[in-house]
């Protein structure tokens, strides 16, 4: 399977995380190989916000240009803020929080970044089912030896994090969301989340006008929603929640229990082997920064691994990685950690709690929600 002898690196999982390794790592030099289970790249149905690190994080792995053309050129030209249910005025954020906010169609991102890479990088249809004493375990496809670096970047159910002890998995939040993108522009005049008790909707403009939004409900992990709930929760929710749902066919709209990792890891390297984006760190998307992160992880990466990526000594590898792994563990754990406790208070459903949280809102707008977006988008790549 490998042609070459510069650095062989194997990507498992071809998703915003693995496809920025993999076209960093090509970019440098080294010959990568993306595994990924799917067969075919089918539209995601829903919208991810880009904040400036994701940003200065693509502009670290040369992709900056690329992703550019495929959003707004500028931030939600309304006001981006928080409301209760019955449409009352809780905070509006600080423009300059969210000037470098820009959101994407997931499948536009996800097209960007695969077009970056040689033909034949990604072989679809392939699931890694394990790792045994440095060979892959291909299940019919057969194994994958003689790699120098394995990224695992297969996502909050990662088989490349499950072959070593100690794996915490996954661990339910306690809610769902629906996702998705009206099918066509809708005229709006603000954007931002609507909390209700235990509940929230949370939409945005896309760069032709079509509104990414998203719902979430409380609920048991086994609970999938009946058909209509959703039409039924936010019926009474103020404009324009209503009329983004009915601008939206119902099979472009999808629904999925949010997850994170039981317990932050110990480490993302071992031996030759790294964890990327959610396979290191998944948490809730409250703060909308996890596929953020995946890319940070990514330039991290590239950058540690650029100056052997043609000339290498297998000895650097664990060294390097595991630099990786300092450079990364402690922000990202402190971000999953902020997301999850803020994911776990937004959804608290007793009306005692919705009423101290919306004072607090009011109170001091700008202090809990917009601190945590503008912290969070502090980072720079390494040089
Ligand atoms: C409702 C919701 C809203 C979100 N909103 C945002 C947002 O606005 N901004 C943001 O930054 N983040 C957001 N996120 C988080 C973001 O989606 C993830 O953090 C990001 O997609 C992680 O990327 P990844 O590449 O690490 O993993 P994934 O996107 O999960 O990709 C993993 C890939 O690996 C493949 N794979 C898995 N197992 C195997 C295997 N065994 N063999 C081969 N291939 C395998 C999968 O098919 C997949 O293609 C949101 C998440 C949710 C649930």
């Amino acid at each position: 399977m490998w042609r070459t002898n510069s650095l062989r690196v194997a990507v498992v999982g071809a998703g915003i995380g693995g496809l920025a390794v993999a076209s960093g790592l090509q970019r440098a030099g080294a010959e990568v190989i993306v595994l990924e289970q799917a067969a075919r790249f089918l539209p995601r149905g829903s919208g991810l916000s880009l904040f400036a690190n994701g940003f200065a994080a693509l502009r670290s792995l040369g992709l900056e240009e690329r992703v550019r053309a495929v959003v707004a050129d500028g931030p939600p030209s309304v006001p981006y803020g928080t409301r209760r249910a019955d449409g009352t005025r809780l905070s509006v954020f600080a423009a300059s929080t969210l000037a470098e906010l820009r959101v994407v169609d997931r499948t536009d991102l996800h097209r960007a970044l695969l077009q970056d890479l040689a033909p034949d990088t990604v072989r679809p249809g392939i699931r890694v089912e394990g790792l045994s004493r440095g060979t892959l375990d291909l299940g019919p496809s057969g194994l994958l030896e003689d790699w120098h670096v394995l990224i695992g970047a297969d996502g909050i159910r990662s088989r490349v994090r499950g072959s070593h002890a100690g794996d915490p998995g996954a661990a339910y939040c306690g809610y769902g969301a629906w996702r998705g993108i009206t099918d066509g522009p809708v005229t709006l005049t603000d954007s931002g989340e609507t909390f209700g008790r235990g509940e929230r909707f949370g939409y945005v403009p896309l760069s032709d006008g079509r509104v990414y939004w998203f719902a979430v409900r409380p609920a048991a992990d086994d609970d999938q929603p009946e058909p209509g709930e959703l039409l039924e929760r936010y019926r009474e929710w103020h404009d324009p929640i209503p009329s983004l749902l009915a601008a939206t066919a119902p099979e472009r709209i999808g629904y999925q229990p949010i997850e994170r990792l039981a317990h932050p890891l110990r480490t993302y390297s071992r031996g030759p082997a790294a964890l990327v984006g959610d396979a290191a760190h998944a948490m809730p998307p409250t703060l909308g920064q996890g596929a953020n992160l995946a890319l940070e992880d990514a330039a991290v990466l590239v950058s540690l691994l650029r100056p052997i990526a043609r000339d290498h000594d297998p000895r650097d590898i664990p060294t390097k990685l595991a630099a990786y792994d300092k450079a990364r563990r402690p922000r990202t754990q402190s971000i999953a950690r902020q997301a999850h406790l803020l994911g776990a208070a937004l959804q608290w459903p007793t009306p005692l709690f919705a009423r101290g949280r919306d004072l607090a809102m009011r109170a001091a707008p700008n202090a809990v929600m917009d601190r945590a977006f503008r912290s969070a988008q502090r980072w720079s790549p390494p040089d």
